[in-house]
């Protein structure tokens, strides 16, 4: 594994950054204990940055995990909060869970142009507030907007957490090029910079190795950070990022894993997750919420969204 400089942070994280999303409630729904075992292993394997989000509910997961792999592990977490005080119990929440003073990284979750950052200014204040005492080492936002990547640059944060991949698969405002082009700008102005959605949420995975490839060629990636949710699955993550290429019985998993998302019988039609997805991938059909898979990037945020609990990724 290799490791590099999170821009100024001073944080040395592994290159491929373990992305917690995926084994908690809102995809796998891994019990923490087996979660904690994937940590730990990954751990073992060289990966000492995790990135989670109070959204993602994987906190007790990670929790689990640190107990065994110490104190060593960079974890990044996120928040909507809008105030001051939604930031702070956030930050209080992640401690709390993780049982650990100090949160490396904590960042404003999704955010989208320089007017969302204005609504969450109290927020930001609060985050560099609790930096300056210590009991964060930098913040940052993430995003899946150009515009959010140029307004984060412009206010400075310590890191930015964009999504980018080989097809420009979920950027909402733009090209490929035109957010490879605003990344450059902001890893430039010293920013540390650690990506999303390399492999386009799942639908990419049949081009795994080009998408590798593709992100880790970006001169501005620090990390990138990579769903996982089993052994295998960090196994092979970690010999690519070692080795740059999949064993043949890695490339034959990757072929025949295809997720998608399942709207289920009980979807009562309220539509809150057609506006939680920023993609445009939801709509209201029939009384009920179905899914465009060529529009869905499989961030699983429209199930967090649903007071039926009714939308799962398999
Ligand atoms: S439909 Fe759900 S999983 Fe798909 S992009 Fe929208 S919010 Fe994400
Ligand atoms: S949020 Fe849940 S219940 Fe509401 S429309 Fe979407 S899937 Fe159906």
């Amino acid at each position: 594994m290799t490791y590099r400089e999170l821009g100024k942070t001073r944080l040395k994280v592994s290159r491929l950054c373990f992305g917690a999303l995926t084994m908690g409630p809102l995809q796998a729904n891994l019990l923490p204990e087996r979660g904690g075992e994937l940590i730990e292993h990954a751990f073992a394997r060289g990966i000492n940055f995790v990135d989670t989000a109070q959204f993602y509910q994987s906190y007790r997961h990670i929790g689990h995990g640190l107990k065994k792999a110490g104190g060593d592990m960079i974890v990044c977490s996120k928040t909507y909060a809008y105030t001051r005080e939604q930031a702070l119990e956030a930050v209080d929440e992640a401690r709390r869970l993780l049982d650990r003073d100090v949160i490396e990284i904590f960042l404003l979750h999704e955010q989208e142009s320089e007017f969302t950052f204005k609504g969450h200014m109290q927020a930001l204040e609060a985050l560099y507030g609790l930096k300056s005492r210590g009991v964060i080492r930098a913040v940052g936002a993430s995003t899946h907007h150009i515009a959010a990547v140029k307004a984060a640059t412009a206010l400075g944060l310590d890191v930015i957490h964009p999504l980018i991949n080989i097809k420009g698969l979920g950027i909402v405002d733009g090209t490929r090029e035109e957010m490879e082009a605003a990344l450059y700008s902001a890893h430039n102005a010293g920013i540390g910079i650690y990506t999303m959605k390399a492999l386009g949420g799942g639908n990419l995975f049949s081009s795994a190795d080009e998408c590798f490839k593709y992100v880790l060629s970006l001169p501005f990636a620090d990390s990138i950070a990579v769903g996982m949710q089993s052994v295998e699955e960090i196994d092979a993550n970690v010999n690519y990022f070692e080795n740059l290429r999949f064993d043949e019985a890695d490339i034959a998993r990757l072929n025949n894993k295809k997720r998608r998302i399942l709207v289920e019988d009980w979807c009562t039609g309220c539509g809150n997750c057609r506006a939680a997805c920023g993609q445009n991938a939801m709509r209201l059909d029939g009384g009920r919420a179905v899914c465009d898979p060529a529009a869905c990037i499989l961030c699983g945020y429209c199930s967090g969204h649903c007071p039926m609990w009714a939308i799962k990724i398999i």
